[in-house]
C-alpha cells in the first residue's frame, strides 16, 4: 500500500513518479465504463493521476479488489447481477474483505431509487448518485471528495498501527525501566509519526516531587534529538534558547500545552504527580497537519503512561542505587558500574576514602548537619573527579570512588587531586569544617577480579592508613591482606568458644652479665591455631594492638603471667618478671585496674615486676603515658625501654622519662661482631646509660662471643638463644633447677 501522500508536500514535489490513485469502476454496463473513463481523463488529485480499473460484475470486482489493497475510490452500480448485488459486494468488501478504506460510491441506473441510510452508515459508504446525475464535473467532486476521505481514513489507520507497534516498543522498554531509554524512544517515535526528523526535548523532572516542592527546578532534559541533541542531561533551567525553556516551562507548570511560532511543548502528566513536557520544534498547526490532534493526544496519553511506569521503576530502583544522604550512588550501584566496567576488560583503580576524625565532626555539630558535610564531601569528589566512572557512598562517611586504572594513572596526582579538593573548609551554616580525607588504592588490572575483592583491597588499604596514622593514602598490598587476616583470626582466638586456651605464654629468662645467674623472666605471648600451628607472635601482637584486641589480650596475660609467675618454686624473690607494654595498652586507663587485680590475684608486689615500654611511647611525650610509668614506679615496679636503638633514639629525653633502665635491640648484637658502627652505637649507649644510672640489657645473645663482649661493655644483664630460648611454663622448674645459682637482682 503507496502511503506517499502522508509525505509532506514538498517532498512529492521532487518525486519523479506518482503513483496513480486507483479507482474502481463496478458496472454491468460496458457504456458507463466508457463514460466514466472519458470523465476523468486527464484529472489528477493532489498531483497524482486517476488510474481506473474495470469490473463489470461483482464478482469480478470482488477479485480485483482481493488483488489491489490500494483501491481509494470504487463507484459501485447498486444493480447488476441482480437487485441486491452492488449493495452484496459493499457488504462483503466491509464484512469479509475487511477492506475498511476504499471510499465507496453507490450508483443506480433506476431514478428514485436510493439505498437505505442504514446501508450507508453501517457499510460507511460515501455517497450515492443516479448515473443520469453525475454530469462531468459532479463525477469528478464526488470522487475528490470521496479521495480526500480515503487520504483521511488511511492516515488515521496508518497512525493507529505505528501507533500500536510504538506502543509496544514503549512498553518494552518501560520494562527495562530506563527513563533515558525511554525517552528516547518517544522521540523516535514521534519523529516515526511525523515522518521526518523533529527537533525534539523530552523533558522531565528527575526525581519524584517531594511532598511540599513546588516549582518545576529539577526538570533535565531526558532525551533530545536534531537541533536539540547537545541538551541531553542539562538541566531545563540551563537550556540557552529561551523561547524553548519558555514552552516547556510553562507546559509542565501548568499542565497543558503550550504553544509558540517555533514549537510547541505537550504535557506528560502522570497520576502520581511526576510530570514533564515533550517539546516538538514545529509550529502547532505543521504537527496538526502531519499527524492530526486526535493521534498526538492518543500518543502522547501511551507516553505519559510509559513515563509514569518507568519513573516509578526508576524511582525504586534509586532507592536501592542512589544514597538518600549524598545523592551519590550506593555500594550496589558501585558495584553495577564496576562490574560493567570490568566486564569490558578495563584497568580499574578503586579509591575508598574516609574522613579523618568524622567521629568528633558529627559529635560538634550533630547528626543532620554531619549529612549535609557528607553531602559536600560526595560533591567535592564529583567536582575533582569529573572522569570517575562511579562515586558511592560505602556507608557512615566512606565514600568509594571507581577511576580507569593502567600505566598511565599516577597514584600521587590522584592524591593530590583529592587534597587540592579538600583545602578549602566546608560551609555548614555559621560553621567552616576543615575535612581531611585518608584513602586506600587498589587495582584491578587483571580481569576477572570481582568488585567485592577490589573494594575489600581498598578498605584493607585504607585501615593500613587509619592504623597507622603516617599518610593520608596507600596502595593495597598483598601483605596488608595478610595483616588483616592476622587481625581476623585473632578477634576469631579471642571471641570463639575457649578462646583463652589457644594463648599461651612462654618465659625467657634474662641473666646477669656477671654471674650469669637468673635474674629475671620475659612473658613472652603465644598464638595457636586450632590445628595447633603457632602464629607469629610479632604479627599477632600487630593486629591485637591495631584492632584494639591487645587491651583484652593484655588483662589475660597479666593474670596469667603473674600466676604462673608467682606458683615458680626455687626461685630468689629478687628474680623478677618482665612484661611487655605496647603503646595502645598503655593508653587504656582500665591498665592500672587490670595490672593491680592480677598482682593481687596472684600474691605478687609490683616490686617483683618490670614493664617494658617502647621508645615509640615517648614521642608525643603525652600525660597518659608518663602518669602510668609514674604510677608504676612508685608502687616499685621497673620500667625500661626495650628495642633501644630502633626507635627515635635522641638521648636527651631519656634523662626527662620515669625509667629504670633500657634494652639494647637485637639488631646491634647481632651485628655487633662484623658491623664495627654497630659496635660503636651499643658503646655509645651503654655510656649514656651509665652516665644516666640506667641498668643495661642486651637482648638476642645467640653466642658466646657476643656474651663475652657485652660482660666487658659492663652491660648488667643479658638475654638470648645463648642462654634459652622462650621457655613454656612447663620447662620452667627444670630450667630453673639447672641454672647456676638462683638470681640474686635485676634493674
Ligand atoms: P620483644 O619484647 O623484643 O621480645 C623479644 C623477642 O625476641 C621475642 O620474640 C623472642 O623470642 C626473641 N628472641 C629472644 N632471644 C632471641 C635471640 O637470641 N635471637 C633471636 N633471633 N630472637 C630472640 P617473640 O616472642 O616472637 O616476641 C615478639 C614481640 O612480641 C616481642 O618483642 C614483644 O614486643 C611482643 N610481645 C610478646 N609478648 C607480648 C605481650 O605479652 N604483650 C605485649 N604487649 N607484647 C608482647
Ligand atoms: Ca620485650
Ligand atoms: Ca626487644
Amino acid at each position: 500500500m503507496s502511503m506517499d501522500f502522508l509525505a509532506p508536500s514538498r517532498m512529492q514535489a521532487h518525486r519523479e513518479e506518482r503513483s496513480p490513485w486507483k479507482i474502481l469502476v463496478v458496472d454491468d454496463d460496458p457504456d458507463v465504463h466508457d463514460v466514466t473513463r472519458i470523465a476523468v481523463d486527464g484529472c489528477d488529485f493532489e498531483d497524482r493521476p486517476f488510474q481506473l480499473l474495470h469490473a463489470l460484475s461483482a464478482q469480478e470486482a470482488r477479485e480485483i479488489l482481493a488483488e489491489h489493497e490500494d483501491i481509494a475510490v470504487a463507484l459501485i452500480d447498486v444493480v447488476m447481477e441482480n437487485d441486491t448485488a452492488g449493495l452484496a459486494l459493499v457488504s462483503w468488501i466491509r464484512s469479509e474483505l475487511g477492506n475498511t478504506f476504499t471510499r465507496l460510491i453507490l450508483r443506480t441506473g433506476q431514478p428514485g431509487y436510493a439505498p437505505q441510510t442504514d446501508v450507508i452508515m453501517k457499510f460507511d459508504v460515501d455517497g450515492y448518485a443516479e448515473k443520469a446525475e453525475l454530469s462531468r464535473t459532479k463525477l469528478i467532486t464526488a470522487i475528490v471528495t470521496a479521495l480526500r476521505g480515503y487520504k483521511l481514513v488511511l492516515s488515521l489507520e496508518t497512525n493507529r498501527q505505528r501507533l500500536k507497534k510504538l506502543n509496544a516498543q514503549l512498553s518494552a522498554i518501560v520494562e527495562k525501566n530506563a527513563l533515558g531509554e525511554f525517552a528516547t524512544v518517544v522521540l523516535q517515535n514521534f519523529s516515526e509519526l511525523a515522518e521526518e526528523p523533529i527537533d525534539g526535548l523530552l523533558c522531565g523532572l528527575e526525581s519524584f516531587p517531594q511532598p511540599g516542592a513546588v516549582g518545576m527546578s529539577g526538570a533535565r532534559v531526558l532525551a533530545a534529538s536534531g537541533a536539540f541533541e547537545d541538551k541531553l542531561d542539562l538541566p531545563l533551567d540551563v537550556i540557552g534558547e529561551d523561547l524553548v525553556r519558555k514552552c516547556v516551562s510553562e507546559c509542565i507548570a501548568n499542565r497543558t500545552e503550550y504553544s509558540t511560532s517555533r514549537g510547541v511543548a505537550l504535557p506528560l502528566v502522570t497520576r502520581n504527580g511526576l510530570s514533564g513536557a515533550l517539546y516538538i520544534g514545529m509550529p502547532l498547526a505543521v504537527l496538526h497537519e502531519k499527524i492530526g490532534p486526535e493521534i498526538i493526544r492518543l500518543f502522547m496519553s501511551n507516553v505519559a503512561l510509559g513515563y509514569e511506569k518507568t519513573g516509578l521503576l526508576e524511582h525504586i530502583r534509586n532507592l536501592a542505587y542512589v544514597d538518600r544522604t549524598t545523592g551519590q550512588s550506593t555500594f550496589s550501584g558501585f558495584v553495577e558500574a564496576f562490574q560493567s566496567q570490568a566486564a569490558a576488560e578495563r584497568a580499574l583503580l578503586v579509591l575508598h576514602c574516609d574522613i579523618q576524625r568524622f567521629r568528633f565532626i558529627v559529635d560538634g555539630i550533630g547528626d543532620e548537619k554531619a549529612g549535609a558535610v557528607l553531602k559536600q564531601t560526595g560533591n567535592r569528589l564529583s567536582q575533582t573527579f569529573p572522569d570517575a566512572l562511579a562515586i558511592a557512598r560505602k556507608e557512615k562517611d566512606e565514600f568509594l570512588i571507581l577511576l580507569k586504572g593502567g600505566a598511565s594513572v599516577r597514584i600521587p596526582d590522584i592524591v593530590t587531586r583529592i587534597e587540592d579538593a579538600f583545602q578549602e573548609p566546608i560551609a555548614i551554616d555559621e560553621n567552616q569544617i576543615s575535612l581531611k580525607l585518608r584513602c586506600g588504592i587498589a587495582k584491578a588490572d587483571e580481569a576477572g577480579r570481582s568488585a567485592e575483592d577490589i573494594v575489600r583491597h581498598a578498605s584493607i588499604a585504607l585501615n593500613d592508613v587509619r592504623q597507622k596514622g603516617l599518610t593520608n593514602h596507600a596502595v593495597f598490598h598483598p601483605l596488608m591482606q595478610e595483616a588483616a587476616l592476622e587481625r581476623l583470626r585473632l578477634a576469631s582466638l579471642l571471641t570463639g568458644k575457649g578462646a583463652q586456651a589457644e594463648f599461651s605464654l612462654n618465659y625467657q629468662p634474662i641473666m646477669q652479665a656477671s654471674d650469669q645467674s637468673i635474674a629475671s623472666f620475659e612473658a613472652l605471648m603465644r598464638f595457636r591455631t586450632a590445628s595447633g600451628g603457632t602464629l607469629n607472635t610479632t604479627r599477632m601482637i600487630e593486629a591485637a594492638e591495631t584492632s584494639g584486641l591487645i587491651i583484652e589480650i593484655g588483662a589475660w596475660m597479666f593474670r596469667s603471667a603473674f600466676e604462673e609467675f608467682s606458683g615458680l618454686r626455687g626461685l630468689s624473690n629478687r628474680v623478677r618478671l618482665n612484661v611487655n607494654l605496647s603503646p595502645r595498652q598503655v593508653q587504656a586507663s582500665r591498665i592500672y585496674k587490670d595490672i593491680e587485680d592480677a598482682a593481687a590475684a596472684a600474691g605478687l608486689g609490683f616490686d617483683r615486676l618490670v614493664f617494658e615500654v617502647t621508645e615509640g611511647l615517648f614521642v608525643n611525650n603525652d600525660q597518659v603515658t608518663l602518669s602510668l610509668l609514674t604510677w608504676l614506679r612508685n608502687k616499685g615496679a621497673k620500667v625500661v625501654i626495650d628495642d633501644f636503638g630502633t626507635g627515635y633514639s635522641s638521648f636527651s629525653y631519656l634523662r626527662k622519662l620515669p625509667l629504670d633502665g633500657i634494652k639494647i635491640d637485637r639488631s646491634f648484637i647481632m651485628n655487633m661482631e662484623q658491623d664495627p658502627d654497630a659496635l660503636a652505637v651499643v658503646r655509645s649507649i651503654i655510656a649514656v646509660a651509665k652516665a644516666l644510672d640506667l641498668s643495661i640489657t642486651a637482648e638476642g645473645v645467640e653466642t658466646a662471643d657476643q656474651r663475652k663482649i657485652m660482660q666487658e661493655l659492663q652491660c648488667d644483664f643479658l638475654q638470648g638463644y645463648f642462654f634459652a630460648k622462650p621457655l613454656p611454663s612447663s620447662d620452667l622448674d627444670s630450667f630453673i633447677s639447672g641454672a647456676k645459682g638462683p638470681g640474686l637482682a635485676t634493674g
